[in-house]
């Protein structure tokens, strides 16, 4: 640190993203992206529009932005294009939260959360999961509090259903709650239709996983207009081109193809339940993921010692060092190649040991 670090973030503890490790060719199952690269017409369009980045980005994405809305059955004025999904979540803690409204969230859950509540000098209260890991609706209703919670929750993958989520929302009716649906495409329920009944949901969503963009940076939110007003309030204030030119190109094709993504989505759903059942044959406990990755556990071994036999193996997961989840590791589904690969190594680590 150095000496001119702002006091206000001198305790700041950042978000550690998932290693990207360059000594070797890893399988890499540690950062929940896509196996499957992007759409031709994803590529197509991005290299068309990279003649063009000496100007400005439409601040608007506007053809994006329609577009998004069309897919989703919602108007223009409810969609809000970012920078991933990330940035969508953080100018939601910006927009809605304060010292006197602080935020609540899964003890267990998307570790950006508490970081962007500390960058912001937001109070918040982290809600233990249940001892299965699964969300008790009844720990957040009526609470007072902004709430955000990951349908499906990420690390454990386990998914609340929409009538668990309108009931966290009609009790709430004076906080906004964010769902953040990054991994929805794989198999939970979505809640955007909702967000046409009610003010104070905000679902945001990423191309990141199941629209195999996650290097290209773009997420966006759904919300009633007067909220994303205010989200946007916070993006002309902080970077009003925050989606650029060649992203923005990218994003128009991969909604134009997006059969291509959600018949994507249907292959890992199947890899993931294939894997499920082969771990399950090794002694192997997974939980019920709906999401592109698997949170699972052997008696044989633990969480720590089979991630970095794996590593050694050349297959990257990731492991939390967290209480209550160091047991475990969250292994992100690949093509059925990388899981057979993940599988013939796990065979050989128990073998040995
Ligand atoms: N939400 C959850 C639950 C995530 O796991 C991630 C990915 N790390 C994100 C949001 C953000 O993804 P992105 O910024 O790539 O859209």
């Amino acid at each position: 640190m150095s000496r001119f670090f702002s006091k206000k973030y001198s305790s700041l503890e950042a978000y550690t993203p998932g290693e990207q490790p360059k000594d070797m060719k890893y399988i890499k199952l540690n950062t929940n992206e896509s196996p499957f690269p992007p759409s031709p017409k994803v590529t197509e369009y991005a290299k068309a529009e990279s003649e063009k980045l000496n100007l400005y980005s439409d601040p608007e994405s506007r053809v994006l932005t329609q577009k998004a809305a069309d897919l989703f059955g919602v108007k223009y004025e409810n969609v809000l294009m970012t920078n991933g999904s990330d940035e969508i979540l953080n100018f939601a803690f910006m927009a809605f939260c304060d010292e006197d409204k602080g935020i609540a969230f899964p003890s267990i859950s998307y570790g950006f959360y508490p970081v962007f509540a500390e960058l912001n000098h937001i109070p918040y209260k982290e809600i233990p999961l249940k001892e299965d890991f699964s969300i008790d609706v009844e720990d957040y209703c009526n609470i007072g509090m902004n709430i955000v919670i990951a349908n499906p929750n990420a690390p454990t993958g386990l998914a609340m259903s929409a009538e668990e989520i309108e009931k966290i929302v009609t009790t709430n009716a004076d906080s906004v709650v964010i769902i953040d649906e990054a991994y929805v495409d794989f198999g939970a329920d979505s809640v955007v239709d909702l967000t046409k009944k009610y003010d104070n949901l905000l679902v945001t969503q990423t191309f990141s996983k199941s629209r195999s963009l996650a290097g290209a940076r773009l997420g966006f939110g759904i919300g009633n207009e007067a909220l994303i007003a205010d989200l946007n309030t916070i993006k002309y204030s902080t970077n009003p081109y925050n989606v650029n030119r060649m992203t923005s190109a990218a994003g128009i094709a991969a909604i134009e193809d997006n059969d291509y993504y959600m018949n994507n989505c249907k292959t890992i759903a199947e890899n993931r339940e294939y894997t499920k059942t082969e771990l399950a044959k090794l002694g192997f406990e997974t939980l019920d993921s709906k999401a592109n990755f698997i949170f699972t556990r052997c008696d044989k071994i633990n969480g720590g010692e089979f991630y970095l036999k794996l590593k050694e193996m050349g297959i990257l997961v990731r492991h939390f060092t967290k209480p209550l989840i160091s047991d475990y590791v969250r292994i992100t589904i690949g093509t059925k190649e990388q899981m057979d690969a993940l599988l013939e190594a796990t065979k050989k680590i128990l073998e040995v040991k």
